[in-house]
């Protein structure tokens, strides 16, 4: 056993006291070490029923200190040959978390993971996978490429600010440290491959949140990791000068088309459905929302101030993340119609 074999202290006496097996509220309820700081969040692993297909679920909110930067999903497919992980949660800590659970389910090596894009909360985490799952290859759309060492003219979020930021509000769970592991492998459109019997499918459709959004079909097993393409349970972040809204939107038209329709969905953030066109009605709504309010502002010479406030947010005000990031996204949006209408 992976956990039991761990030399560190905790972990042995939590095995020994037979409390670290399917005990996630308690082992998160007393902290568990990891070589990057103490996890003490509840890390309960979800599988798919009958298919070994996990994953995990973040927090709503932003990531802070109260959620420990646990704010997305992260996920993983067990094949005879090996394991192929899709995303690796917002900091090294979690991402070793994810491994100790995958550990927990298989000795398989980790044959590569596939990151959804470059973004803070979903590509930290790769830097344990470099470390302690004896370095796999991290495959990303090929615009993620320009993420490590990239700037604002280059990504959809300026890497090395937003390192900095992390470093104060994810402390000390991203630190000096903290590095970010850039793409080993990229691909353009799309890329498919087969592990251990196992089809997988990768499609890119950004830029629409980021620029390397991309999706990863599991075609044996039915099911969809749609990565940020898919938000649930919280307000969206599009506040990023690489967003692009329609190409979003028509990325969610593409999921609705997909024959046959996958059986599960799990999005970059929120919980797993079952239906496309339920998992896809909020992330929609909320985009076709906030683009009309603002379109009409501008279309009516509206400031964007008096826009904004004159706005009937009440649909979206109480959910999580609406204070950080509501408005930044209605004024990305206000300038994307104001461009359109030049
Ligand atoms: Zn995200």
């Amino acid at each position: 056993m992976f956990i039991c074999a761990s030399r560190k202290l905790l972990l042995v006496l939590l095995c020994a006291l037979g409390g670290w097996a399917g005990g996630a509220a308690a082992a998160g309820a007393i902290g568990v070490s990891t070589p990057y700081g103490v996890v003490s969040l509840p890390f309960e692993l979800h599988k798919i029923p009958d298919v070994p297909v996990y994953y995990v679920v973040g927090l709503s909110g932003v990531p802070g200190a109260d959620n420990e930067g646990h704010t997305s999903n992260a996920g993983f497919v067990v094949t005879d040959e090996g394991v192929v992980v899709f995303d690796a949660l917002g900091t090294p800590a979690l991402g070793y978390r994810l491994l100790q659970r995958i550990r927990e389910v298989t000795d398989k090596p980790i044959e590569r993971i596939v990151v959804s894009h470059y973004h803070a909360d979903h590509v930290y985490g790769l830097q344990a996978f470099k470390d302690y799952a004896g370095n796999p290859p991290v495959w990303a759309q090929r615009l993620a490429a320009g993420y490590a060492g990239g700037s604002r003219a280059t990504q959809g979020e300026d890497a090395e600010r937003r390192l900095q930021q992390r470093r104060e509000a994810l402390f000390p769970w991203v630190d000096e440290k903290t590095r970010i592991v850039a793409p080993d492998e990229t691909f353009d459109e799309q890329a498919s491959f087969t592990v251990g019997g196992v089809g997988f499918e990768l499609k890119h459709l950004g830029p629409a949140h980021a620029p390397g959004d991309s999706i990863m079909l599991v075609k044996n097993y039915g099911v969809l990791f749609s990565g940020d393409v898919i938000y649930k349970g919280r307000v969206p972040f599009l506040d990023s000068p690489e967003t692009d809204v329609g190409r979003w939107l028509q990325g969610l038209d593409y999921l609705l088309r997909l024959a046959p329709q996958p059986d599960y969905i799990i999005p970059g953030h929120g919980s797993a459905s079952r239906d496309m066109s339920k998992a896809i009605a909020f992330t929609h709504g909320y985009l076709e929302f906030v683009r009309a309010a603002m379109r009409t502002a501008v279309q009516s010479f509206v400031p964007f101030d008096e826009a904004y406030a004159s706005t009937d947010w009440s649909a979206y005000r109480q959910l999580p993340a609406f204070e950080a990031s509501n408005r930044g996204n209605a004024y990305r949006i206000y300038l994307e119609m104001e461009a359109e209408s030049f």
